[in-house]
């Protein structure tokens, strides 16, 4: 009975704080002190181009492996013309195949 008024008040306080919140992580990802922690060699997680990985048997078209020390590095396979940014893109079949299995 009183669903329809709850998410009529919940859902734009929803949206208030999720853009709130993520505005708020994106400031802090620019502070000065986080861009020295990456400086300093903090770790960041790598960022395969699965189109690529994809039917590579190394990784398991994930387009990350761990290694035994326990880095969390892209797959040394198939990601070998992966810049490491993170650039969108539509998958084209025949490059990624070309480039996991040259
Ligand atoms: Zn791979």
């Amino acid at each position: 009975m009183l669903v329809l008024p709850v998410l009529a008040l919940a859902i734009p306080q929803i949206g208030w704080n999720t853009r709130t919140v993520r505005a708020a992580l994106a400031d802090e990802a620019k502070a000065p002190h986080i861009e020295t922690a990456v400086l300093d060699g903090l770790p960041r997680h790598p960022n395969p181009d699965l189109c690529l990985a994809q039917d590579c048997g190394h990784c398991h078209e994930w387009g990350t492996v761990v290694t035994p020390d326990g880095h969390h590095e892209l797959c040394p396979a198939c990601q070998s013309r992966a810049g490491g940014d993170f650039a969108p893109h539509v998958c084209d079949e025949t490059v990624g195949r070309a480039a996991a299995h040259p």
